[in-house]
């Protein structure tokens, strides 16, 4: 792996996954950390974790053992497509593979709802990202009541056994969901409307599934308690402070590539042998 000089600043905050913890909490409260570092020192030790992912993605490309796959599930404003360029954007991109998930188009609704999913999964050596996923056919179909519940009630075992199955072929994944209080997205939506550069992310859509605030909370705490399993675990990220919630995505990724203790595979002999006589 490249050295990397990394003064790592201690902090203690790490995100502990949903399956281990004995209750969930989705309130307005948990979306944010009174104890948390300042913005300065936050920043510093994100940037000394994201030196250290692009090192340990180099040795991940080359191991070519597994993929790794960062679900990102959250609401409007959320922070996804923060998460995404400042987390995501200390990779060499040559290795990375970003997929986003709007409403399905009518080819995808006549297949399975995995059907998109699966063909966007990152091959060994990638780094992947979801931008929404599989868990909207459980999160927004359910509350805006696009099927049967007998539909979506049966997903929640379908998408154990399909990320059970990627898991099972080298597939690392990981799930977060990016917390964030009514306050907070109330004041991020208000600041799109107010910014021209950012009016276009905003749709009536977005309006509706803030007045079924309590039903999301509801359907989150379903799909993540029933979804998050030892090889696919979910993690709750409180996402009002954006440093924050960088710094414990930076954190869980580099603890996650950190365990698979990639390596560079040795000199092929028959390379070796022809080194000899390079000249
Ligand atoms: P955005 O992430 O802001 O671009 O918005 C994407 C929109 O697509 C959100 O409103 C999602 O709820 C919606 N969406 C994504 N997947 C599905 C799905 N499987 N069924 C219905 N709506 C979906
Ligand atoms: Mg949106």
């Amino acid at each position: 792996m490249k050295q990397v000089p990394v003064q790592r600043v201690p902090l203690a905050l790490a995100l502990e996954a949903v399956h281990e913890q004995t209750t969930v909490s989705l309130g307005n409260a948990a979306a944010r950390v009174d104890s948390a570092p300042d913005k300065k020192v936050l920043e510093q030790a994100t940037s000394d974790l994201l030196a250290r992912l692009a090192a340990l993605q180099d040795a991940f490309h080359a191991d070519g053992r597994h993929a790794l796959l960062l679900i990102l599930q959250g609401r409007d404003a959320s922070g996804k497509d923060g998460v995404i360029k400042s987390v995501y954007g200390a990779f060499n991109p040559t290795g990375v593979q970003v997929a986003a998930f709007g409403p399905p188009t009518a080819l995808e609704l006549r297949h399975d709802f995995l059907w998109r999913v699966h063909q966007v999964v990152p091959p060994r050596g990638m780094i992947g990202v979801f931008n929404r996923s599989h868990y909207e056919d459980v999160l927004a179909v359910r509350v805006r009541q696009l099927a049967p519940v007998s539909v979506w009630q049966a997903r929640f075992a379908q998408i154990n056994h399909f990320e059970e199955m990627l898991h099972a072929n080298g597939v690392v994944i990981r799930k977060c969901f990016l917390h964030i209080s009514q306050d907070e997205q109330r004041a991020r939506l208000l600041a799109r409307l107010d910014d021209p550069t950012k009016n276009w992310k905003f749709r009536v859509e977005d309006l509706n599934d803030r007045a079924r605030w309590d039903d999301y909370t509801e359907a989150y705490r379903e799909a993540l308690t029933r979804c998050s399993t030892p090889d696919a675990p979910w993690f709750v990220v409180p996402a009002d402070n954006k440093a924050l919630r960088n710094y414990l995505v930076a954190r869980m990724l580099v603890d996650t590539l950190e365990s698979l203790t990639p390596s560079y595979p040795a000199m092929q002999e028959a390379v070796r042998t022809a080194a000899r006589n390079f000249t």
